[in-house]
């Protein structure tokens, strides 16, 4: 039935391992048990550990957009400051217009980072209490540099930067304590590895203290809520069961590995395979990466195709032909550019081959 692992290279959902998706096919057990309370404290250290911090990682049913919405319900006063040069970024944005809060936007051309100059620049006269980024932009492979955006949103008195690290958390470097990030989200179908589902969120002390002063949080997204929970590990509500069976195992394989720090270097080593393929046939086959040097994300590679007649889509296709799944461009970039998640479970020598099999294709 199912191909050879290694074949699945989407920027999310990504490739998961057979033994992770056999830790689901436990018996149920009820959720307010004592067998629930002991799963949800055994993932709890090493998930704070992938997040780097004391606070406990809140769970919720829910993909990572529901804790992006719960990131502006809980965490925005009035208005918040967007920056934008994705379209998962501007996802972000969008949740905030749509719980009523007043957006102001940051915009840099797609495949760009903005950069903490340019939020020193607008945030004090912009009047936000909140700023939105997206650490790794899925849609254009460019890394934002977060802890630089936050010392710069640090100097501004009682703002809270909310961060989208859905496809940056577990595979490149998120400090949410040592860079102070308030709100941090992230879902389980992305660097984790795990099947959809689930929605991961760290709120920061600042974080939790605001939101009990908001109202208007609603219920199912209510962070106070689901701290109070679970720091006594439970969830507020029924929680996805069998998809905390194969996190309790993958958090287990991450510590194998060597710990969160291993399974960086493992992305970085991946990230730095899909930049020597670009610079040794990146002339030849006519590509060449979306975002500059420097900016590119550990977990999705972006690519522009140069050559008259290439698409993305129509690549994304002929891989498919030979059993291989990558991504074409996002929205606007849908055939001007391709892109590779090279995330979670995924090594060099897999991605090895998925290039051997791009480069036939481009060579045409
Ligand atoms: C996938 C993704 C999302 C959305 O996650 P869902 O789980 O589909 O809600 C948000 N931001 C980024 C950067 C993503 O890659």
């Amino acid at each position: 039935m199912s191909a050879p692992f290694g074949r699945f290279f989407l920027p999310g959902p990504t490739e998961v391992l057979p033994e992770i998706l056999a830790a689901q096919a436990k018996p149920m057990i009820g959720h307010r048990g004592p067998e629930t309370e002991r799963l949800l404290e055994r993932v709890a250290a090493p998930l704070s550990a992938v997040f780097r911090t004391r606070q406990p990682v809140m769970i919720a049913a829910a993909s990572a957009t529901g804790f992006m919405e719960a990131a502006i319900r809980n965490g925005v006063r009035a208005k918040v400051l967007s920056l934008v040069g994705g379209a998962f970024a501007q996802r972000f944005a969008d949740i905030a217009t749509a719980c009523g809060r007043e957006v102001e936007i940051l915009k840099v051309e797609q495949g760009r980072t903005v950069e903490a100059g340019q939020v020193r620049d607008r945030l004090k006269a912009s009047g936000a209490d909140a700023v939105t980024v997206c650490h790794s932009e899925s849609a254009t492979g460019a890394l934002a540099p977060v802890a630089e955006i936050a010392e710069a949103v640090r100097e501004v008195d009682d703002v809270l930067l909310l961060v989208d690290g859905v496809t940056s958390v577990a595979g490149s470097p998120v400090e949410v304590d040592a860079w102070g990030l308030d709100f941090v989200v992230s879902g389980s179908q992305k660097a984790l590895a795990l099947p959809p589902g689930l929605a991961f969120g760290v709120a920061s002390p600042r974080m939790l203290e605001r939101a009990k002063t908001l109202r208007g949080r609603g219920l199912y997204f209510d962070l106070a809520v689901y701290d109070e929970q679970i720091r006594k590990h439970q969830t507020p509500y029924t929680p996805a069961v069998s998809l905390l069976y194969a996190l309790d195992a993958q958090l287990a394989r991450i510590q194998q590995e060597g710990g969160i720090e291993a399974r960086w270097a493992r992305h970085d080593g991946m990230r730095r395979r899909v930049e020597r393929w670009a610079d040794e046939q990146g002339d030849a086959l006519g590509v060449t990466f979306l975002p500059v040097e420097g900016r590119r994300s550990w977990t999705v590679s972006c690519l522009r195709l140069l050559r008259e007649g290439q698409a993305g889509g129509a690549l994304a296709k002929a891989l498919a032909q030979r059993g291989y799944t990558i991504a074409p461009g996002y929205g606007k970039l849908k055939d001007t550019t391709f892109r590779i998640g090279h995330m979670g479970d995924h090594t060099v020598a897999e991605l090895e081959v998925l290039l051997g099999q791009l480069t036939e294709v481009l060579r045409g």
